[in-house]
């Protein structure tokens, strides 16, 4: 299942850390939405779905690299021992 990463904004189907925050806490990211809509080779029912995580703002999802490069403990944890 493709999903968004939250920031790179890349739309691909690689393991995703998913976080939850309180409702409203995290204004919707316009770009992703761009980045959405902007994307090739989605069926409309794929779109659907990955703008509804976009505009779910309570559940956050990035790549393990991505969070670790912006310092997220959980990701750099889990990027390290793979490289261990
Ligand atoms: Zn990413
Ligand atoms: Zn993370």
């Amino acid at each position: 299942m493709n999903r968004i990463c939250d920031i790179c904004r890349a739309i691909d189907d690689q393991p995703r850390h998913i976080t939850y925050h309180p409702a409203g806490a995290i204004p919707v990211d316009q770009e992703a939405v761009k980045a959405v809509l902007a994307a090739q080779g989605l069926s409309d029912d794929e779109r659907a779905t990955i703008l509804t995580d976009v505009f779910d703002t309570a559940d956050e999802r990035h790549h393990f690299q991505c969070g670790a490069s912006k310092g997220c403990a959980d990701c750099v944890a889990s990027t390290t021992t793979q490289e261990g």
